[in-house]
């Protein structure tokens, strides 16, 4: 508290604090409810998009089309495509990535004994190389 707030400290500073106060409250107050607004929205399209990928996958298993392995690799293999097996589609690092040696596209090699793309054997890795 400065001189001037230790002098002439009165009820209009006091009110005048509190207002201050309650507008920043109302402002945290509208930001959470906006979050968690955005939050319920987001969660509402990630459950429909789980729902269709369930039941496009149960279709082409019941018509033969697939199997649980099958879409298993294919996702490891669009997985991969940008250089890193991390369960997203993230910025394109795949020019940084170990690389398979048989076919030469991403590969990883502390998760997986083999290539996803063209199954040769992979080396396990040094514990010095960098998780992919
Ligand atoms: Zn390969």
């Amino acid at each position: 508290m400065g001189l001037f707030d230790y002098l002439f400290d009165s009820e209009y500073k006091q009110r005048r604090d509190l207002l201050s106060l309650s507008d920043t409250t109302s402002v945290t107050t509208s930001t959470v409810d906006r979050v968690s607004s955005d939050l319920i929205a987001l969660r509402l399209r990630v459950d429909r998009a789980e729902l269709a990928a369930e039941a496009m996958f149960r279709l082409m298993q019941e018509k033969g089309m697939l199997t649980a392995e099958e879409l298993r690799t294919a996702i490891a293999r669009v997985d991969l495509e940008d250089g890193r097996e991390d369960g997203v589609m993230g910025e394109d690092k795949s020019a940084d990535a170990p690389k398979c040696p048989s076919c030469a596209r991403p590969a990883n090699f502390r998760r997986r004994t083999h290539c996803v793309y063209c199954g040769s054997a992979l080396k396990p890795a040094r514990s010095t190389e960098p998780y992919r």
